[in-house]
């Protein structure tokens, strides 16, 4: 049986870092306090492995994935919405701009080597959910734009003498690449999923989906 580490450490689904280290802490005195016994062994195991996971983010998103297979079993489609959003155009309210999004993602794509210092940008982005859809948790799928080496020109840039046409000389094609972000069953209003993007090669801009529950009275 899977191992909820939220409620081994007795957080919610959007906890900061910070109050996840703070459960962990609190969780281990608890142990300490507690009398010797046969299995605080296991339970200190627990706790730790817990721990390492949500405070990784890269494992905390794998261990909301794999809450949400365990839980949707008889589910045929963990899906909650029917069609993707668009990074760019699919979401209601922008900071920052779409300019500045383009921008932030291009640059990971046609500058040989981002500055060190360059600061990571945070990208929020709110998706509107019924409570039933909420309460039942799932995927949103969300396409945003990376590079790909131009197949052309195999990314030179250059086709004999000429620029080449198909990539203007950049060397790269622009793709569409999808992203699946997955919502833990019981979201509240107001919880924060994030998302890296780095394994799709964008590594300065730090995606946040904030879901956001419709009132009742506001659904159709
Ligand atoms: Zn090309």
């Amino acid at each position: 049986m899977l191992t909820d580490c939220y409620f081994v450490l007795g957080v919610s689904p959007d906890a900061s870092l910070t109050q996840i280290k703070r459960a962990y802490k609190r969780a281990l005195k608890k142990l300490d306090a507690a009398p010797p016994g046969s299995d605080a062994h296991s339970r200190f195991m627990q706790i730790k492995d817990a721990y390492e996971t949500l405070s990784n983010s890269s494992r905390r998103l794998d261990h909301n994935r794999m809450l949400i297979d365990s839980g949707s079993e008889s589910e045929m489609d963990d899906g909650l919405f029917d069609s993707a959003f668009e990074l760019l155009s699919g979401f209601e309210r922008y900071s920052p701009s779409h300019d500045e999004i383009r921008e932030t993602i291009e640059q990971n794509f046609t500058q040989q080597h981002l500055p060190k210092s360059m600061a990571q940008r945070e990208l929020t982005v709110e998706v509107m959910m019924t409570p039933e859809q909420a309460a039942r948790g799932g995927s949103v799928p969300i396409d945003f734009p990376v590079a790909d080496v131009c197949h052309s020109c195999n990314g030179t840039g250059v086709s004999g003498f000429y620029l080449c046409d198909d990539c203007g000389g950049q060397g790269i094609d622009w793709i569409s690449k999808r992203i699946d972000v997955l919502i833990p069953a019981h979201a509240n209003d107001g919880t924060n999923i994030p998302v890296s993007l780095k394994p799709f090669g964008v590594s300065n801009l730090f995606l946040n989906v904030l879901v956001r529950i419709a009132a009742m009275s506001e659904q159709a």
